[in-house]
């Protein structure tokens, strides 16, 4: 699966709320190096390759990058704390929970649905008041990647986002180094 650039889209964060951080790459400062989500076709492919349901309503990417940001600020601790906060909690604001259950449908029989903001933002919370979840957020290591990502192996040490990415560069550059030592 691609976005709309034909860039692989690679889901490496293990929750909803850490695979959209990750539709951007981050410089360390927390700004985006690399934008996936330009268009609201790549949020319905994103969500597509995430297996969400059709009938999410796709939002407007601007509004979706926003709540990108805050929720990646109060997942890493960078920026205002406080600004982030509020846009996580607008984000939810005017959701029918009910429509996130099997088979919902309004008074009036038909099917009704939530944004694909209401489902992060709520994901972005389960994760926050989850002392467990938010001790294993992890912030790849990577040059320009900045992703986040649940580690849930039992020693706790995974390292990196994606070994196909982060992992396999990081052992290029190992190796390079190792060469010129021995080739000095
Ligand atoms: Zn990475």
């Amino acid at each position: 699966m691609t976005y709309s650039s034909g860039a692989p889209i690679r889901l490496a964060g293990g929750r909803l709320a850490l695979d959209l951080v990750n539709t951007a790459d981050w410089t360390s400062d927390g700004t985006v190096a690399d934008e996936k989500l330009v268009t609201v076709e790549d949020v319905c492919l994103w969500a597509d390759a995430l297996g969400l349901p059709k009938s999410l309503q796709p939002e407007s990417v601007g509004q979706l990058k926003v709540l990108r940001s805050a929720v990646r600020n109060l997942l890493t601790g960078q920026g205002d704390a406080g600004v982030a906060t509020e846009v996580v909690s607008q984000a939810m604001q005017g959701a029918d929970w009910k429509s996130a259950l099997p088979d919902a449908r309004d008074e009036s029989g038909q099917a009704v649905s939530l944004t694909i903001a209401q489902l992060v933002a709520v994901s972005a919370v389960s994760i926050l008041s989850d002392e467990r979840e938010i001790s294993r957020v992890k912030l790849c290591p990577g040059h320009d990647c900045g992703w986040l990502f649940l580690d849930e192996t039992r020693n706790g040490r995974r390292r990196w986002c994606l070994m196909a990415t982060c992992g396999n560069r990081a052992k290029a550059r190992r190796n390079y180094a190792r060469r010129r030592v021995v080739n000095g």
